[in-house]
């Protein structure tokens, strides 16, 4: 019998249940038992949903962040908040989210504020995780109530019960020191509490425990992997089965670390690490577990049953009861129901699955290996059916695009003048004075904004009322920014709901979902596009809104793109083609855009990439590949506009240390970043780049609605000033301004406008 189990479920809800309730909770306007009830209703359904399978995880739900629970678990809570004498729910949510010193019901008059956990990526996923804090002080004590309180309920449900827990390794590469000490060295104070948790778990009856040690997937140096034995040494005698459970990459030169730790199985992601499985097979030996991850939990695209079966059904035969398969992952990276979607076409709809029916494609596959394919025969019809008209479906393929695509060169990725002739001549034409200054993009989407957008998709706006009112919200902030004395103008974004969306809902081989949200930290979503098929673009995006913008003043208007890189790294995108020529598609489309903004007067365009780097695969030795595809991407779309027309793009983050290289190579005029929080310290990579061409770099966070200061504006500038050379900096915000009031932008515009004026003075 094959065993059929899952790694964890989206927590947030079909409807985002639990996004509604935390933010209900945090306004004040509902109560913890009410909040902690919808956990529970939560948990209680999707086990019911999992009841198919041999084992389902416990512990995979989280209020906030799986690896924060675990921080609890651990007893290892930041200095900061350990005084707290209220709630540990609340506890929670103050590290999660940081606190002001005011708010009563949350105890900040009482216990002070405290700032909120770092966040960061999860690996290569859109879903970020509060940073476990450590220092060479750090103790840990077991506080297993709630994994307790949580295996309890599935008991009481009749749940075959896994427990889902972060290794200690796992964890402590996750974390960060704050004091500079070794994170490592805290392993043996770390392990007892993991070997009492195993402990406390093996008197509850636990069989199995799944402990996540996703790390396994990435390069580790010898100390890494040295604490890998010894920490699985040390746990070897609890009295439960350990699940080692790995995922989103191959194991590569850690196949032998992994299939040798003495634990009693090991999960792969067998769909991105399937060349880990052969050596595997000859390395694991005895009655140890392989779990196969074989339905993809990283995409919503439908399984190739017939295709995995081939592969699988020789390692089934070898492994016997030995093996169990699952999704590669947790499903936390993919939506709950495709059954909730109405509005997909039935053709689209047939080639997707969502977690629900990537677990009834786990236990097909079981089905089929333990009692022949033809004993389901009848769904296993029906899944090729939909592969093949995937596979051949003329909304997929469209012979033009793949032509055009296949004539793209590296040429058209090549300005014709390098950097430091163009400048002069963008500088002749545009007139700009020194510390030019402009922002990111976007103006505050004002409540009237998103009234007449959703009376527009209601169908209570027609298209022309829709456009007038975008107009007039494009006029005013054109209008603001003249009051301003900005010296680049933007269009304000009006018209866009999300900077990928906007561009996604006009190009050809996207689709939208209603339902397919994604939890990307704590209570928000996203719903990324689906790119389905090959890509072009019918017709221009955002040429008539620019150039009515433009129409209104006599200053530079920046037209606004957003860039291949970002539209793919944040969307569901293909698997039957390599991400690479999916960009090349999009950089095709996206330099028609140029062309034709270019075509119709804008003398300058922005083409964002805030996403660029977060594509970077979690292998170092396949950064360079990656980034030579995306920078490519980039300059196709970007490049062939005239030496005279300014390109700028923007990235929403400032670690360019081991990228430096590649930015450069993007070869754009002007680069915007984020820096202001860093006080300009990370200029330094492009200062020791020797980064040639012009920078922006920000000088206020926008995520925080206090108005910066003209003299802080102008000290960082001078700091920016002594690693660029003041004659190619910009002066601009961290990002768009969209999420701000008009009253905060204006204010914190104008000590940003006249900092640049003082500067130009001193100079
Ligand atoms: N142009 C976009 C804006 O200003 C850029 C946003 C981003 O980089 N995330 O909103
Ligand atoms: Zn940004």
């Amino acid at each position: 019998m094959t065993l059929t189990h899952n790694l964890g479920f989206p927590r947030i809800g079909a409807r985002r249940e639990l996004k509604f309730g935390l933010e209900a909770y945090w306004k004040g306007e509902s109560g913890r038992e009410e909040l902690q009830a919808l956990g529970a209703r939560l948990r209680r359904l999707h086990w019911s949903q999992q009841a198919g399978l041999d084992f389902a995880p416990v512990g995979d739900f989280a209020f906030y962040d799986q690896v924060l629970d675990m921080s609890f678990t651990l007893g290892n809570l930041p200095e900061r908040v350990q005084g707290f004498h209220g709630d540990p729910l609340d506890n929670y949510f103050r590290v999660a989210r940081g606190r002001s010193a005011q708010g009563g019901q949350d105890h900040g008059a009482c216990c002070g504020g405290v700032a909120a956990g770092e966040m960061t990526k999860w690996f290569d996923t859109n879903y970020h995780y509060i940073v476990p804090e450590f220092t060479a002080a750090t103790r840990f004590s077991l506080d297993a109530s709630r994994l307790l309180a949580q295996l309890a309920e599935a008991r009481a449900q009749g749940v075959k019960a896994k427990p889902v827990i972060i290794g200690p390794v796992s964890y402590l590469w996750l974390g960060k020191s704050k004091d500079g000490s070794d994170r490592l060295a805290l392993l043996e104070r770390l392990l007892p509490v993991y070997a009492e948790l195993l402990e406390t778990l093996a008197a509850q009856g636990v069989q199995w425990v799944q402990i996540d040690e996703p790390v396994l997937v990435t390069e580790l140096d010898a100390d890494w992997q040295h604490a890998f034995t010894a920490a699985y040494h040390q746990l070897k005698s609890a009295r439960v089965k350990l699940l080692v459970a790995t995922y989103f990459g191959q194991l590569l030169e850690n196949t032998y670390l992994a299939a040798t730790l003495p634990v009693a199985g090991l999960h792969i992601d067998a769909v991105r690490g399937r060349e880990d499985v052969q050596p595997l097979l000859n390395l694991m030996t005895g009655n140890k577990v392989l779990s196969l991850g074989v339905v993809d939990g990283r995409n919503i695209w439908k399984t190739d049953l017939a295709a995995v079966l081939d592969w699988l059904e020789p390692i089934a035969a070898r492994l016997g009861e030995r093996l169990w398969i699952a999704p590669s992952c947790s499903l936390l990276h993919v939506p709950v129901d495709l059954a909730s979607e109405q509005k997909l076409d039935g053709e689209l709809k047939s080639w997707l699955a969502y977690a629900l029916q990537k677990l009834d494609e786990v236990q097909l596959l079981a089905r089929a290996l333990d009692h022949g394919r033809d004993s389901v025969r009848q769904a296993l019809a029906e899944n090729s059916a939909a592969i093949a008209a995937r596979r051949h479906s003329p909304r997929v393929h469209k012979p033009a695009v793949q032509a055009a695509v296949a004539g793209l060169n590296a040429a058209l990725g090549q300005r014709k003048l390098p950097y430091a002739q163009r400048a002069p001549r963008q500088a002749a034409l545009l007139k700009l004075p020194a510390f030019p200054t402009t922002t990111i993009g976007s103006f505050p989407q004002t409540a009237e904004i998103r009234q007449a957008r959703s009376r527009y998709k209601a169908g209570e706006l027609d298209e022309a009322g829709y456009r007038s009112a975008m107009r007039a919200e494009i006029a005013r902030s054109v209008r603001e920014q003249e009051a301003l004395d900005l010296d680049v103008l933007v269009h304000g974004e009006a018209e866009r709901n999300d900077m990928v969306e906007y561009f996604g809902e006009q190009l050809d081989g996207f689709a939208f979902s209603q339902f397919g949200w994604v939890q990307s930290y704590g209570s928000r979503c996203v719903k990324p596009p689906i790119l389905f098929g090959d890509i072009s673009r019918p017709k221009p995006m955002t040429v008539d809104w620019i150039r009515f913008a433009a129409s209104l003043t006599d200053k530079p208007m920046k037209g606004m793109l957003t860039g291949p890189v970002t539209i793919l790294n944040w969307s569901f995108v293909r698997d039957d083609q390599p991400r690479s020529l999916s960009c090349r598609q999009l950089a095709l489309a996206i330099r028609q855009e140029v062309l034709d903004l270019e075509q119709a007067g804008v003398r300058i365009i922005q083409i964002d990439e805030a996403a660029l780097r977060e594509g970077l695969p979690l292998r170092k030795a396949q950064w360079k590949h990656y980034l030579d595809w995306a920078v490519e991407s980039f300059r196709i779309s970007a490049n062939g506009v005239a030496d005279e027309t300014q390109i700028h793009t923007h990235m929403c983050y400032s670690e360019f240390n081991d990228i430096i290289g590649s930015i450069a190579a993007m070869d754009a005029d002007v680069i915007t970043i984020e820096t202001s929080r860093s006080d300009m310290e990370l200029l330094d990579a492009f200062d020791q780049f020797q980064y040639p061409n012009q920078i922006g770099p920000g000088v206020y966070d926008i995520h925080s609605p206090n108005i910066p200061t003209q003299a802080h504006i102008e000290q960082l500038m001078r700091k920016a000033a002594e690693r660029i050379p003041a004659d190619r900096l910009w002066v601009n915000p961290d990002c768009g301004l969209k999420t701000r009031q008009w009253p905060e932008v204006n204010a914190a515009l104008a000590h940003m406008v006249a900092a640049a004026k003082a500067l130009r003075a001193a100079a």
